[in-house]
């Protein structure tokens, strides 16, 4: 059964800033909550893909809570370094999901595979992956895409995670020199949402 008429939703992450961000990606009648509220650790994401790690966690806390529960993953994949840091992204910041750590290590591997890699289009893209398990709901998800290139250094100081070496194609600047709400209605999480909508 699809997942139409959905009236409530728990959001499957202990980020509170991207719970907020989903919260205005949804509809206003989708009465939300997030698993923060529950204290529930996250599942290991032991996953191949984005949308396998989504629906890991999907159905880790939708049968822990036994409500309806809307997971995501997302990333950087870079084409060079065979589509890494991809999956592990978050992991790339180490233990304390230090950004700048990321970046550091962003470099580092692109100097190992091409040290004129600055003289080159890096290509690269955001990928956001979503999934909706619970109750009566089989297989509901969807993946948004932004493509882009990588910075030849970290520029602009808004946002997170690799958004200061990321430019989008058609724009000069880093995602990190965007406004938010900018940024908001063009990246891979807007995207991934705007087509999940179809089923809520
Ligand atoms: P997740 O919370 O497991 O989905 O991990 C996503 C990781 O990918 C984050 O910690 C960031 O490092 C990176 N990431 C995902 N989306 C974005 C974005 O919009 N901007 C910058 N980095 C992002």
């Amino acid at each position: 059964m699809a997942a139409k008429k959905i009236k409530y939703l728990l959001i499957g992450s202990n980020n509170a800033g991207k719970v907020r961000e989903i919260k205005q990606l949804l509809p206003r009648y989708i009465k939300v909550s997030s698993i923060i509220d529950y204290k529930i650790k996250s599942p290991k994401e032991t996953g191949r893909t984005f949308l396998q790690n989504s629906f890991i966690k999907s159905k880790y806390f939708s049968k822990k809570t036994g409500k309806i529960c809307l997971a995501d993953d997302s990333g950087l994949e870079i084409d060079i370094l065979n589509k890494k840091p991809g999956i592990f992204s978050a992991r790339w910041g180490g233990k304390n999901n230090d950004f700048n750590l990321a970046i550091k290590k962003v470099f580092r591997e692109l100097n190992k595979v091409d040290k004129k890699w600055r003289e080159k289009k890096i290509k690269a893209r955001f990928i956001c992956a979503l999934s909706i398990h619970g109750p009566n709901i089989k297989k509901v998800h969807s993946i948004g895409k932004i493509e882009g290139k990588i910075s030849v250094k970290k520029i602009g100081t808004k946002g997170f995670g690799y958004d200061p070496i990321f430019i989008p194609n058609g724009k000069k600047n880093t995602f990190a020199q965007m406004k938010f709400r900018d940024k908001f209605k063009i990246d891979h999480r807007a995207r991934a949402f705007r087509k999940i909508k179809k089923f809520l």
